[in-house]
């Protein structure tokens, strides 16, 4: 069991945690360490970019869909905000989606 002092690389903050592995990877650890309050930020805007660029593939499908085909989305979308299969994440898009198809 290793414990080391070590920095986020983002804030500053200052800690002491366990780091595990071979002495390179650890070496490599310690320089590139991110509290997880930096880590759940990195984390989250990763996610919003994902729903983003999701969000914009549909909103550009269906720039060129004909009438009936949007109705269809919509009906779609609209299922997939309360779906119990769906992710969180598909969740979000369909919501977002169905906002800006107006
Ligand atoms: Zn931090």
């Amino acid at each position: 069991m290793a414990q080391y002092g070590v920095t986020c690389r983002a804030c500053g903050k200052a800690e002491t945690t366990q780091i595990y592995g071979p002495s390179k990877e650890r070496e490599w650890k310690i320089t590139n360490y991110r509290c997880y309050a930096c880590y759940r930020q990195d984390k989250q805007a990763q996610d919003a970019g994902r729903v983003e660029r999701q969000v914009a593939e549909m909103l550009t499908a269906l720039a060129n869909a004909t009438p009936g085909e949007r109705e269809q989305c919509r009906a779609e979308w609209t299922r997939a905000i309360t779906a119990v299969e769906g992710t969180v994440e598909r969740r979000q898009v369909a919501q977002i989606v169905l906002e800006r198809m107006g």
